[in-house]
Formats: C-alpha cells, sequence, structure tokens
C-alpha cells in the first residue's frame, strides 16, 4: 500500500551543480561552484511511499534503486518525480551529510566543497540488510555502503 502521494519536482537546490561521470558509480553529483561548509545543498525529492512499498520495489528491482530512508514507515523514491540529488553517490569518507525536517530530506556541506568535486554521502545501510558493494575509494573504505556490526 502506498502511504501517501506527493512529489517535488523542482531541483530545490541551493548552489550550482551538475550531473556527470562518475568513478564511483555510473553518475554521479558535482558541486560547479564552491560550497561553503554546514550548507543546506539540496532537498532529496520523490514520491513518499511507506515500508511494504519499499520493501515490494526493492524486491522488483534487483538493479538501482533510489529509494531514501526517513523513518521507518516513510520512504523516498527518488526514481518517480525526484531531482538530481538521486545521483550523489555513497563515500565511506563522504563530504555531506543528511538531514530529516518535518519528514523531509536534505543534504548539508560537512565541510567546505570545492568547485568540480564530486558530493558524496554515508548511506550507511543497516548492517543486517543486504551487503552492497562500496567502491568509493577512500582509504577508510569499509568494503560495503552498510554500516560495521
Ligand atoms: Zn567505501
Amino acid at each position: 500500500m502506498v502511504l501517501i502521494f506527493y512529489y517535488y519536482s523542482d531541483n530545490m537546490t541551493n548552489f550550482k551543480l551538475k550531473v556527470k561521470n562518475s568513478a564511483i558509480d555510473n553518475k554521479g553529483l558535482f558541486a560547479d561552484e564552491d560550497i561553503p561548509a554546514n550548507s543546506e545543498i539540496i532537498e532529496y525529492t520523490g514520491e513518499i511511499i511507506d515500508n511494504a512499498e519499499s520493501d515490494r520495489r526493492e524486491e522488483l528491482d534487483k538493479g538501482v534503486t533510489y529509494i531514501a530512508y526517513i523513518d521507518d514507515n516513510t520512504y523516498i523514491d527518488g526514481a518517480i518525480g525526484g531531482n538530481d540529488s538521486k545521483y550523489l553517490n555513497h563515500s565511506c569518507n563522504p563530504n555531506c551529510i543528511f538531514k530529516v525536517k518535518n519528514g523531509r530530506l536534505y543534504y548539508y556541506s560537512k565541510r567546505l566543497i570545492k568547485k568540480g568535486e564530486e558530493l558524496t554521502a554515508d548511506y550507511a545501510f543497516p548492517a543486517d540488510t543486504k551487503k552492497e558493494i562500496c567502491r568509493c575509494g577512500s582509504k577508510n573504505c569499509r568494503g560495503f555502503m552498510n554500516e560495521l556490526i
């Protein structure tokens, strides 16, 4: 069952960003100007779905999904009506963090991000869910996008 339908289709970005080919994954999201530390960069937008619908879509789609966790019964599927924030890749040494405010999800810069840098965040998938291989290339790479137990 789908909980609620609402979509944010705007790019809702506070900084100039670019989607380009990435060494981490197929595509990535890059800063197209300097972004100061602790800045709200972009909202993660898409279709709001519940836990059961999220599970169903993960099952259905064995490849790439863009489903972000908000709380135990609220997820955002960036594949449907989502903006470029869905291309932001995981890194074990990220320059961005997620923040949830009033049920909405935003990316913030952890530090100054220079023009041309790829934006990354730690997806921190739960340790007890399917292991997702990480290719972030950072020195402290965990090997997986999941948290360690
Ligand atoms: Zn990694």
